[in-house]
């Protein structure tokens, strides 16, 4: 064969199939460039809804609706995402739902707290007050929050500690005499510094005690050693003046030193009853329990203190009647308690009634209770003195009490036994006519068969 008739053969060939491949591929262009077009159009809508989506849910639960999820996606790249989103709102809801218990659980310590509670930004408004502090500071608590607190709580001293807590992130200690309405109210507060996570001030929170009630009694307490040192100084410099007088002068005729020695004896008497009383207060202010109470028979009781009181009776030529009893009355007490407070309120009307004066004594039912009265018609007692002669150590007339051995501390003693058994005491009284000290305690429920107390 001749070669150069096979090479234009074979040239010839391939241009031909060169023609036909350009031809079938020109061909195909026309319909898949079409097809490619639409599909990825198809694509990307389907991307655009799917990130609308993604957006959509994202601000939802950025606004705080945590329900809110984003439909499953089909769409190559974006399920992950979805699922991500997906979780963050899930987890978000667990999250808000255990800040949201703390806070609750948080307000309701609060509420429930003694304490009064103000908690403070650090401009020092007022964010959170609890009703314990509304009500010691004399404030309505929902006015309050948001107002700055130097507006609501005018005081100095609370407003310098919380300017010195913030800015020291320390915590103060100050004691605060604060008057609320027509009251003066002592408070202990506490002012501690609040920081956030980068320990930057955020504020600070306030803790109020009351204590004005402590305080009161720290005073009642010191006012009582105070007065108890001061009796019971004055029989012992009595006692000693009157010894060192009689050792000082050996020659001393025996009329004088009876009278020493008698007026010895009188200053030691009085030195004894008051140790007495003394013990009595401490015992009933120890002993609060009712572990010393029985079912007594209270007619009983007060006819044997009557009865115990007739050599003073008639050492004074008084006449001491007991009204006889309507009827048994049963009280539940401390009978030792309640035989001295008897025995105090008997033996101040034979001490505040001149010669032959007359006492009279009654025992009646009121009610639930039972009421015992006794009434002299002595020196009487003037009104603005009333309510005081029920304060330890408080004598109307102090020479006169002195002078009969009194010690200021039987009515006191005869208040607290009263309250100790839920009752009361009171008095009615005219100036030169007369007293009437008047008892109540509750009765006794009613006996069960067969314990009834024994008849005396
Ligand atoms: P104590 O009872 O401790 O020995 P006291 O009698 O002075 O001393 P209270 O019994 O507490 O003390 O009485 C206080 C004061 O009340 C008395 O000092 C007296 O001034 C007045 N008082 C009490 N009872 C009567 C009364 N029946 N009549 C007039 N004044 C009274
Ligand atoms: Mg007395």
């Amino acid at each position: 064969m001749n070669p150069l008739k096979s090479s234009y053969f074979w040239r010839m060939t391939l241009s031909h199939v060169v023609f036909a491949a350009a031809a079938i591929l020109f061909g195909a262009s026309l319909w898949v460039l079409p097809v490619a077009l639409v599909a990825a159009s198809y694509m990307s809508w389907r991307r655009l809804i799917a990130m609308e989506h993604l957006t959509q849910t994202t601000e939802a639960i950025a606004q705080g609706d945590f329900d809110r999820r984003v439909p499953e996606q089909h769409t190559p790249g974006f399920k992950r995402l979805a699922d991500a989103v997906n979780l963050l709102a899930r987890t978000s809801i667990r999250r808000v739902s255990m800040l949201t218990a703390d806070r609750n659980r948080l307000a309701t310590i609060f509420a429930g707290m003694v304490e009064g509670v103000v908690d403070v930004d650090e401009k020092q408004n007022i964010i959170h007050i609890n009703d314990a502090a509304a009500l010691l500071l004399g404030l309505v608590r929902e006015s309050s929050v948001g107002k700055p607190v130097w507006q609501e709580i005018r005081d100095q001293k609370i407003i310098l500690a919380i300017d010195d807590a913030i800015r020291n992130r320390t915590v103060i200690k100050v004691r605060v005499d604060y008057p609320r309405n027509t009251e003066q109210l002592v408070f202990d507060i506490y002012v501690a510094s609040l920081s956030d996570d980068q320990g930057e001030p955020i504020g600070a929170v306030l803790v109020l005690h009351d204590v004005t009630e402590l305080k009161h009694l720290e005073r009642i307490r010191t006012d009582f050693v105070a007065n108890a040192s001061h009796e019971l100084k004055t029989p012992i410099t009595a006692i000693r003046g009157l010894a060192e007088t009689m050792v000082g002068d050996p020659d001393v005729d025996k009329s004088t030193l009876l009278q020493y020695m008698e007026r010895i004896h009188a200053q030691s008497l009085r030195l004894s009853n008051l140790v007495t009383d003394l013990m009595t207060i401490s015992r009933l202010e120890s002993d609060q329990a009712t572990a010393s109470f029985t079912r007594i028979n209270f007619n009983d009781l007060v006819r044997r203190e009557v009865k115990a009181a007739a050599s003073a009776v008639e050492h004074k030529f008084h006449s001491l009647t007991l009204d006889p009893f309507p009827e048994t009355l049963e009280v539940y007490g401390d009978r030792q308690n309640l035989s001295q407070l008897c025995n105090n309120l008997i033996d101040n009307a034979i001490k505040y009634t001149p010669e032959g004066g007359q006492i009279k004594v009654r025992v009646r039912r009121e009610m639930a209770d039972a009421v015992l009265e006794v009434e002299d018609n002595g020196i009487g007692i003037s009104p603005q003195y009333q309510e005081r002669v029920f304060e330890r150590f408080y004598r109307v007339d102090k020479a006169r009490s002195q002078s009969l051995g009194g010690t200021g501390l039987g009515l006191s003693i005869v208040r607290n036994i009263a309250e100790r058994h839920h009752g009361s005491v009171g008095v009615s009284s005219q100036l030169g006519k007369g007293t009437t000290f008047t008892f109540r305690i509750p009765l006794a429920e009613p006996a069960l068969p067969g314990t009834e107390p024994p008849k005396s």
